[in-house]
């Protein structure tokens, strides 16, 4: 059957059209064995009659021609004709209006009896290819834009979700004791992807109304529009990074004993933070940096390199490259700037260093980059000089060098990184490759991406989809604004914007995304210290009560609740809390609250099965107090995360809290957010595996 659909396509490429009109298009779906109200081509009014009597209902008629797009705007609609005058007055209507366009002639049709609108579409996205949209119909689509995205091919998963994340959901659920097939819409939504995988060269489709019913639906209007084959994304061979991660001896070219240059700072770097390995500082002028002995050229080396880092300016880079690959180097990083991010001559640039690193089979990462940082091998490649690091857990691949080792000196005293990659301009190594070797780096329990681009296209999508179930990843992604959109002929390319299928692509990879930095280290910090909650219940101890207003307001808003204690767990609570305290959630212990009583509330919480984390709200001015006891508590699994105010004001001890495991937050509202984003998490990977 879908080869007839095939057929039917080819036609119209034959015959010089990429635009299937209506009746075409019906005929497309209808072989794939989607549903429709069908449209007989009439070339006559007594065909179009013959059609009518052969129907046996009340019609619709609309116009049928390659130059008419958008049939009911120019009045080529002709609805509810239920008898054969009204069947002839309707063609001749449409022939005397469109017989100037091309015409092919008119469809007669059922009429569809009424359902619930909806809308499902094909666009292309320039990053990722082609992605399915659904949305209600209507003002819903027209007005709020309220339709959901997933890149092509969904999995059922994917479709179920679609389903659930517009906001009219409700509407499909039941709606004034109406309720729509959920099971068939899924279906649909599966066989057009499937459609689209197995036609690379439908490039956009419009089911613009298909009606939804208690059970089935029907497509009313179709249009899909054919364009260039899309490529078939090159089979990438699996990358092996480990030893640009790990390597034994790096070479520094344009390495300098000025400083203030740098190749001074990025020299300096390797040696202050005590690289184990062998270091090569390359500079023609120098007999040796920081006390190693400097050679004049790369070619000079007496033993092999693993990595060589690359500091001359942009022009000399293709040479200097050369020379690296005729050495066996088998790993460049290219940290100068001067390439394509200035324009056509430094993307020249670029081009020629990745011919000649292709032709070789070496891999570079840059430019314009600021290296790899690895703390559990003493490895900081940065541009900028770096303090002492602890070796953490958190995984960081930045596009941008700046927001990656720029931000190190004060987030290194809360948190503890163990790869920090930059990746540039990706002219070679891209997010998803460094992404991949990160996520298998065992110190790696979660990552942290800053991207202002996607090179991996579908790829990044289905490496990041597998990673999420074992390790977070928690996404910044800038460049939001769309620029330079163009004209596009369906209702759905016009609303597949950029940064909509990037939210799109990110939900379905499973990928959370962050709304700023704060946030995304707020989340990696919450994430690398604590367990994920598994179930929704909060346990709130506060001593102030419009804090505790405040986060109980926050985890209802986030979609968790208050946990309530069993019956003997509150006899126990009430046993420690003085007269003047009620409440058991939260509970607010005023200003008398110390380190002893927080303590002993918390392993209460601890042992009931309705609580899945803690918010502590702490003072900012004893916070010293609390370090050892929140530290000394067995939480068995359950997360906690520490909210006071003022903490900018309590640095010294915030660090301590930080450096126990307990994350601080400065207000309630992103306590439970962050509790909400681990939560909500949690239980969709338990719900993949
Ligand atoms: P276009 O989108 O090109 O303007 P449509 O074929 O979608 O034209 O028709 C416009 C509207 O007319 C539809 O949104 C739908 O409400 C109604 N309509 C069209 N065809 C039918 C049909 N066969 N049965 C019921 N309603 C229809
Ligand atoms: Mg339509």
């Amino acid at each position: 059957m879908a080869g007839q659909a095939r057929k039917v396509m080819d036609q119209v490429l034959a015959s010089g059209r990429t635009y299937l009109m209506e009746h075409e298009s019906k005929a497309v779906l209808e072989s794939l064995g989607i549903y429709t109200t069908g449209a007989g081509l009439a070339r006559s009014e007594d065909e179009a009659v013959k059609l009518f009597q052969s129907l046996a209902s009340p019609v619709a008629m609309k116009v049928l021609s390659p130059e008419v797009v958008h049939k009911s705007d120019a009045g080529g609609v002709k609805l509810n004709l239920e008898d054969a005058d009204a069947v002839r007055r309707a063609y001749r209507e449409i022939i005397r209006d469109f017989h100037d366009t091309g015409l092919v002639g008119v469809s007669v049709q059922k009429m569809a009896r009424p359902g619930l609108e909806i809308i499902v579409g094909v666009a292309n996205d320039a990053t990722f290819g082609p992605v399915l949209m659904f949305g209600l119909g209507g003002v819903f689509v027209e007005v709020l834009k309220d339709v959901s995205f997933r890149s092509i091919p969904i999995t059922e998963s994917d479709a179920q979700s679609m389903i659930e994340e517009i906001k009219g959901h409700a509407l499909l659920e039941g709606y004034r004791g109406h309720s729509a097939d959920i099971a068939a819409l899924k279906q649909l939504l599966l066989q057009i992807s499937d459609f689209v995988m197995n036609n690379p060269d439908v490039s956009e489709m419009d089911l613009n109304p298909v009606f939804l019913y208690p059970e089935g639906y029907t497509v009313v209007d179709a249009r899909i529009i054919l364009g260039e084959p899309r490529a078939e994304a090159p089979a990438s061979a699996r990358l092996d990074l480990h030893d640009l991660f790990y390597p034994k001896s790096i070479a520094v070219i344009g390495a300098s004993g000025t400083p203030g240059k740098l190749g001074w700072n990025v020299f300096t770097n390797l040696v202050s933070h005590k690289f184990p390995g062998v270091l090569y500082p390359i500079n023609p002028k120098a007999k040796d940096i920081c006390g190693i002995k400097a050679y004049p050229r790369i070619s000079a080396v007496p033993a092999p390199v693993d990595v060589a880092i690359i500091l001359v300016s942009a022009g000399m880079t293709p040479d200097v490259v050369e020379e690296c690959c005729k050495c066996g180097v088998r790993f460049i990083v290219v940290e100068s700037a001067g390439f394509a991010e200035l324009g056509a001559e430094g993307k020249k640039i670029e081009l020629e260093m990745k011919e000649i690193a292709d032709r070789y089979g070496v891999r570079l990462l840059g430019p314009n980059c600021s290296g790899i940082i690895n703390t559990h091998c003493s490895m900081v490649q940065s541009i900028g000089l770096v303090d002492a690091l602890g070796k953490g857990n958190i995984g960081l691949v930045s596009q941008a060098g700046v927001c990656a080792a720029g931000m190190l000196w004060g987030l290194r005293l809360i948190m503890d990184f163990g790869i920090i990659a930059t990746i540039g301009n990706k002219l070679d190594i891209n997010e998803t490759d460094i992404l991949e070797a990160v996520s298998k780096d065992e110190n790696i329990d979660v990552i942290c991406m800053y991207l202002e681009s996607v090179k991996g296209g579908r790829r990044f999508i289905d490496v990041a989809r597998q990673i999420t179930l074992e390790k977070p990843i928690v996404v910044l992604k800038s460049g939001r604004t769309d620029a330079g959109k163009k004209a596009v002929a369906s209702h759905t390319a016009s609303l597949a914007g950029n940064d909509q299928i990037f939210s799109a692509v990110f939900r379905q990879s499973g990928i959370i995304r962050a709304r700023d930095y704060e946030h995304m280290f707020g989340l990696a910090r919450a994430i690398s210290k604590q367990p994920f909650p598994d179930r929704e219940g909060v346990f709130i101890i506060t001593y102030a009560g419009s804090l505790g207003v405040i986060a109980a307001d926050a985890i209802t808003d986030n979609g968790m609740r208050l946990s309530e204690l069993e019956p003997h767990l509150k006899e126990r609570l009430k046993r420690l809390l003085p007269d003047y305290v009620c409440g058991m959630n939260p509970v607010d212990y005023t200003f008398s609250q110390d380190a002893d009583i927080v303590k002993k509330t918390i392993e209460i919480g601890v042992e009931s099965s309705d609580v899945g984390s803690f918010i502590v709200v702490l003072q900012a001015e004893i916070l010293d107090s609390y370090v050892d006891a929140l530290k000394s508590i067995d939480y068995k699994g359950k997360p906690i995360i520490a909210c006071v105010a003022g903490k900018e004001f309590a640095m010294q001890d915030v660090i301590k809290m930080e450096s126990a495991g307990i994350p601080v937050f400065s207000t309630p509202e992103e306590v439970a957010d962050a509790l909400a984003i681990m939560y909500r998490h949690n239980k969709r990977v338990k719900s993949e595996m």
